[in-house]
């Protein structure tokens, strides 16, 4: 069904100018932008659009064990721990520069996004998805270099973070209505 999702092309994505690309993967695929823009985000937006939800910070503190048990090496924090400390430089990260926002609309969008934009970490990500094909940073270099892994972009992971991300980002008269001219044929 028809649905919406936040984009955000993090600061190394547009310091890296990949916006365009970014935005050409999910129109390919038959996705709309509907919103869009340019924002340099504060330490309050930033903080709002990840807030220190339980659940997440664990499921950062799982990802990131796992991944360095993958590589053979022992990660002594909590998970609990991790999430914290990831968050701390995630704030660091998308407060540090420009980040493009993008609302897009089509058919299971959130899915459809997560999948493009493929895993977390860029090293493991799937060499087609927007972070395989743009990057290669890891849990284990991030670390050593005390900052958040560089990945490219956002995308929103559910409903319900959909919704509230939009909502945090875009005013609803910022949000345009309009008729792609392949829609008959997509869908
Ligand atoms: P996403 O939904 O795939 O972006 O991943 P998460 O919501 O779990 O994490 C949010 C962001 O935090 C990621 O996109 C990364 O930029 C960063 N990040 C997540 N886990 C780690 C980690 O273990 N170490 C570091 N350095 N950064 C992380
Ligand atoms: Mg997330």
């Amino acid at each position: 069904m028809i649905e919406r999702t936040l984009v955000l092309v993090k600061p190394d994505g547009v310091y890296r100018a990949l916006i365009g690309k970014v935005i050409s993967t999910f129109e390919d695929a038959g996705l709309k932008v509907i919103g869009i823009k340019m924002v340099q985000p504060d330490e309050d937006i930033a903080g709002k659009h990840y807030v220190a939800d339980e659940e997440w910070l664990l499921s950062i503190g799982r990802k990131t064990k796992e991944s360095y048990r993958e590589k053979g090496q022992e990660i002594k924090e909590t998970e609990m721990e991790i999430g914290q400390r990831v968050r701390n430089s995630l704030l660091k990260y998308l407060t540090s520069g420009p980040v493009a926002a993008i609302v897009l609309e089509g058919n299971s969008s959130i899915y459809i996004v997560r999948k493009l934009i493929g895993a977390t970490e860029p090293r493991k990500a799937d060499p087609y998805s927007i972070r395989g094909r743009f990057g290669a940073d890891s849990y284990d270099m991030g670390d050593a270099k005390n900052r958040s892994i560089r990945n490219v972009v956002h995308a929103s992971e559910d409903e319900k973070s959909a919704k509230r991300e939009i909502a945090l980002w875009f005013k609803n008269e910022e949000l345009v209505s309009y008729k792609r001219v392949d829609e008959e044929y997509l869908y």
